[in-house]
């Protein structure tokens, strides 16, 4: 059944009209079981719409479209087509900036002015696999005389692709960019908290001319859309970004049809302020770490190390700093920098572990609580939270808050700080300030972590290889190392010498 449009009226009075159903096969339908999931405004804590939700039918019917397309359109388009098209569908988005930036906005709750950075990264993925698209070759491998031996680079197949909501134009782009680029199709899932830009995204799937079943975007809840997708025997890669606890579900339920998989899980990334560092300059990227996007970024740097020589000077300015910046409002006011968590149990989630930092005797520095200047008194903000007198045994120190949440350790030697800063399960980045170029080098190789920033933070870029190590994740997003994790090499052997028995 075809399902309904509607049209959504932003706090701010524009309208923009979004298919509510499933985009299957360039076509808008309803779920089969008539399930739905509704979107929240975690700004006002109200109702936005309801939107259909996938289940294992959908799932199916999505899978069989996808593989048609696989084995029959798409299997037409070559790769400098595929790249045209990709770069088609960046200038489309490109164009639909200020609809797809209001619905991020309406539905993750970020600051519009930081909303239009997630459609912006989505074109700048697009465009760099659009140029990758007729790039990626085989190669031809001298054996001996009596044969021809070559490798062919092919697309792993039908993917999978489930996304979570903090950032939910980007992190579909990171996922489609590269698996496109490589001729594989795809079912692609959205977070439950952020089902709607991504189908006002949709229908420039269709603009832009791509085949039908080559994108096919079902939202739904992670327990049922999701572990369909993961369970189903005819998809042949997963890739997932999300919690570590879900990645670790998937590694298991995916065993059983031994699928391909690529995880970008959680962490609890460490920054480390030498006391030569450039002061003013730590103090900046340190409050962007982990207030950035409230806190909601999977290498947010949670766990900040300062030498003691300049732990007072730094924290004066870091929390005067925070103070300044982190202007809590309406995220669709131009001077609001902080917006409210994603949802409820994101929001209530943290000042839980506020609450466990003050029972396990920590120091609350600053936040710890609800905005006390919430917009109308409603939505799901925090404070900007720093808590220092933290034991390496807390709960704040060892587990991922995902939250404007930052603890703060001081530290004596290089050596004891780079134990500390290694001792989590996690392992996806780290940073670290000083002008000390050798000491920069000699820390960034002991680090466990797939990203390190020197004298700077979170600034990561599409044309390099982000990931992580240790419980962070398995495989590589982004850079030509991405097209890695959307491609499989066939080896051919040509006998050049008939056998004359
Ligand atoms: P989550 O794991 O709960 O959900 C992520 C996605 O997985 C959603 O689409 C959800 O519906 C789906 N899902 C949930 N259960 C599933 C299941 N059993 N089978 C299949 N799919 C399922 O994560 P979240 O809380 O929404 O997102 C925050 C987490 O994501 C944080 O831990 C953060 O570190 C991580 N993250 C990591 C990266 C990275 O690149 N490493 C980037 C962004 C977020």
């Amino acid at each position: 059944m075809p399902s309904p449009k509607v049209t959504i009226t932003a706090p701010n009075g524009r309208q923009v009209a979004i298919n509510t159903g499933l985009f299957i096969n360039n076509e808008w339908v309803e779920s089969r079981d008539g399930k739905k999931l509704t979107s929240i405004n975690p700004a006002t804590e109200e109702e936005i719409v309801s939107v259909s939700a996938a289940t294992t039918h959908d799932v199916d019917t999505a899978v069989k479209a996808a593989r048609a397309a696989l084995e029959g359109s798409w299997a037409e388009v070559d790769g400098t087509q595929r790249g045209q098209l990709l770069m088609k569908l960046a200038d489309l988005v490109e164009a639909e900036m200020e609809p797809l930036a209001t619905l991020v906005t309406i539905e993750n709750g970020k600051p519009y002015s930081q909303a239009t950075g997630d459609i912006e990264e989505m074109c700048g993925v697009f465009r760099y696999y659009g140029g990758w698209a007729d790039k990626t070759y085989g190669q031809t491998i001298e054996t001996n005389r009596n044969k021809f031996t070559y490798t062919l680079r092919e697309p792993i197949g039908v993917c999978g692709q489930i996304i979570p909501w903090n950032y939910p134009l980007g992190m579909a782009g990171w996922k489609l960019g590269p698996c496109l680029a490589c001729g594989n199709t795809t079912i692609l899932k959205p977070a439950e908290q952020t089902p709607l830009s991504i189908l006002y995204f949709a229908d420039l799937v269709v603009k832009a001319g791509f085949p039908p079943g080559v994108i096919n975007i079902l939202n739904g809840s992670g327990r049922e859309a999701g572990s369909a997708i993961v369970e189903h025997p005819g998809i042949d890669k997963i890739s997932f970004t999300g919690s570590t606890a879900t990645g670790r579900m998937i590694m298991k339920s995916s065993a059983g049809t031994l699928k391909n998989i690529t995880l970008e899980t959680g962490g609890k990334s460490p920054l480390i302020i030498f006391d030569d560092a450039d002061m003013k300059n730590a103090v900046k990227w340190a409050h962007y770490g982990i207030m950035g996007n409230m806190g909601q970024i999977c290498t947010a740097t949670s766990r900040i190390f300062i030498h003691e020589r300049i732990y007072d000077e730094f924290m004066e300015l870091f929390l005067k700093y925070t103070a300044k910046i982190s202007i809590v409002g309406d995220p669709f006011e131009e001077k609001t920098w902080h917006g409210p968590q994603v949802s409820k149990a994101q929001y209530e989630k943290i000042l839980g572990y506020a609450e466990s930092a003050r029972q396990e005797g920590a120091t609350v520095l600053a936040g710890g609580q609800p905005a006390s200047n919430k917009p109308n008194g409603k939505g799901y903000f925090i404070d900007p939270t720093v808590v220092g007198d933290v034991k390496p045994s807390m709960k704040v120190y060892q587990e991922e808050i995902f939250g404007p949440f930052a603890v703060v350790v001081k530290f004596t030697s290089e050596e004891e700080v780079v134990k500390a800063a290694n001792d989590t399960e996690y392992g996806l980045a780290a940073t670290l300030f000083t002008t000390d170029v050798t000491r920069a080098v000699r820390v960034s190789q002991r680090l466990r972590a797939g990203n390190i920033w020197i004298n700077s933070n979170n600034n990561s870029d599409f044309r390099v290889p982000f990931g992580g190590m240790k419980q962070s994740g398995i495989g590589r997003e982004l850079g030509e190392a991405g097209l890695q994790a959307y491609s499989t090499i066939k080896a051919v052997h040509l006998n050049l010498v008939m056998a004359n028995p």
